[in-house]
């Protein structure tokens, strides 16, 4: 079976889901739906792939551009089993209409609330949850890493208490009306939404989170304090739960990564995908055990780490894979994430 796919957003997450889209062996990319001529729907044009206006967006810019436009996303969805919504946050809320009416399924980003669709999703933790569904949530790149490592966690070792402080990246790198450049905004949500999103996934972990957003643009990093009632035997142990399970990636020492700068120069050598970081990223010398409790930091790639796992929800939801580790096994082969 081939499901027919369309992404509605075609900006950061977008452009990323619609190319892994079209490496998928079961999917087949039927088009884009943007909502102004950029570099990048010229980008997505010079590719092949069919570009529809969205977003009360008007053809007139597009013919001037010298872009060709097949339709209105009014057509576009008339073609497809599931669109995957990628517009900004909230927005996705207001297009969830227009894919009711056509009767097809949807698949919103985080930045939209849990209730926009029936379940919210990630593959390691919940892809049962998302089988057979008509709409799943891909929770947020931040939630996407804490539920990642949860998964790691609890299936181990019982967790008495969690706390992570979130360093936020102040933008995307192509963004360049966000801020700050210079200074610590807290957020004075405390603690920050992000620890009842991460339950959205694992409604009885105790996680509690706090957020503070810095000048960078390359990476989060979660700096993480876990208490355990049953605790691994030694850090060793923790890293091996982590280097064994698929989309994460541990540095050594000896490869010379201090940080965020030499996480994503060692994603550009790389070139997979946008020369990108879809794993989470640990560090050797950054997980440390003392008794009952864990220390660790992880660095989460905000551009790019939902995107195996929209590819991952559509296989649940049309039921395309006996699990979530056929699922995941051929996402990461596709994309060019490294197996365990
Ligand atoms: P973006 O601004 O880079 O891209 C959104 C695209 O949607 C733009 O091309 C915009 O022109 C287009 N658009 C605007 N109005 C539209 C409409 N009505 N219909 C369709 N398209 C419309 O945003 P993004 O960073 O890709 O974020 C998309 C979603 O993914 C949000 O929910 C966001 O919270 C979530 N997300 C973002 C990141 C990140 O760090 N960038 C990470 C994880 C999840």
């Amino acid at each position: 079976m081939t499901i027919r796919v369309a992404v509605n957003g075609y900006g950061t997450i977008g452009k990323r889901v619609a190319d892994a889209v079209a490496l998928q062996p079961d999917m087949k990319l039927v088009g884009v739906a943007k909502t102004r001529p950029s570099f990048e729907a010229g980008r997505a044009a010079a590719k092949g792939f069919k570009l529809y206006l969205s977003g009360g967006g008007a053809l007139e810019p597009f013919h001037t551009a010298g872009i060709p436009i097949a339709g209105r996303i009014e057509d576009l969805v008339r073609e497809v089993d599931v669109v995957v919504d990628a517009a900004p946050e909230k927005v996705g809320r207001e297009n969830a209409k227009l894919y009711k009416e056509a009767g097809i399924r949807a698949i919103f980003q985080g930045g939209e609330k849990p209730d926009v669709a029936e379940v919210s999703f990630n593959a390691l933790a919940n892809y049962e949850a998302a089988r057979g569904k008509h709409t799943v949530r891909v929770v947020s790149c931040n939630t996407t890493g804490l539920s990642r490592a949860a998964s790691v966690l609890t299936s181990r070792w019982p967790i008495e208490y969690w706390q992570a402080t979130i360093v936020r990246r102040a933008a995307d790198p192509a963004e360049s009306n966000r801020g700050p450049i210079n200074g610590i905004l807290p957020t004075f949500q405390l603690p920050s939404h992000h620890g009842p999103d991460v339950r959205t996934i694992f409604p009885q972990l105790p996680i509690a989170t706090l957020a503070v957003v810095v000048p960078t643009t390359l990476m989060h990093v979660h700096v993480n304090h876990v208490q355990f009632t049953t605790p691994p035997r030694d850090a060793a142990e923790m890293l091996a739960g982590f280097r064994g399970t698929p989309r994460f990636r541990i540095f050594a020492p000896w490869e010379g990564v201090d940080g965020t700068p030499q996480v994503m120069e060692f994603a550009r050598d790389r070139g997979v995908g946008h020369q990108d970081m879809m794993e989470n990223v640990l560090w050797e010398n950054g997980v440390r055990l003392d008794g009952q409790n864990a220390y660790f930091f992880q660095a989460i790639h905000q551009e790019s780490i939902v995107v195996p796992e929209n590819i991952d929800a559509i296989r649940a939801m049309f039921d395309l894979a006996p699990d979530a580790a056929h699922s995941i096994a051929i996402t990461d082969r596709t994309l060019g994430i490294p197996a365990p």
